[in-house]
């Protein structure tokens, strides 16, 4: 269930104040992944949101790409990496965004999907949507249909979801 879900993520990550700078709290969910059973019923839950479906899973690099590729495999999708600019061999369209310093940009290759794919879209952590935003501008830009973008653990106070609205947001832990 939703509550028991969220217990799961909760019990299992752990807070890193002031990484990687003063005044982050970084949630580290590399001990949710690495307790098997855990991981398992993280991948299950975020399956289960989505009965109709998908055709691809879309990961954001780096741990996007855990979840992506689990939740792939446990349904029969293809995996498709969004990744930071520079990484990818071929050619690729990208997509630029303000962080707290500076900017980040993203990239995905042009041809990833076949046009009319249902993408569902996967990231460890929302904080402020910047990063989802650009990641579901590349998917559609490169002829997917958005089937649903989730996240294992959302930052409320960032306002990550008011800011990806209309967009629907799923998240394990909302905290
Ligand atoms: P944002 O673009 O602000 O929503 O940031 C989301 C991206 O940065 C995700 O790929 C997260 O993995 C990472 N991230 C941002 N803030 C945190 C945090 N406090 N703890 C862990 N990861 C974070």
């Amino acid at each position: 269930s939703g509550p028991e879900l969220a217990a799961v993520v909760a019990n299992r990550t752990v807070d890193v104040p002031d990484f990687p700078k003063p005044g982050i709290v970084f949630k580290d969910l590399m001990p949710l992944f690495a307790d098997g059973q855990a991981f398992r019923t993280v991948i299950d839950g975020i399956v289960g949101h989505y009965p109709a479906g998908f055709d691809v899973v879309a990961g954001v690099e780096a741990r996007g790409f855990v979840v992506a590729a689990a939740v792939a495999y446990a349904t029969g999708a293809g995996v498709v990496p969004v990744r930071k600019a520079g990484k990818l061999p071929r050619k690729a369209l990208s997509a630029s965004y303000e962080l707290e310093y500076g900017e980040a940009t993203l990239e995905v290759h042009e041809d990833a999907f076949i046009a009319g794919q249902r993408v569902l879209v996967v990231d460890d952590v929302l904080a402020t949507g910047g990063t989802a935003g650009a990641a579901l501008d590349l998917v559609e830009r490169a002829g997917g249909t958005i089937a649903g973008f989730t996240v294992v653990m959302e930052l409320a106070f960032l306002k990550g979801r008011e800011r990806l609205a209309p967009r629907e947001v799923h998240a394990l832990l909302t905290v």
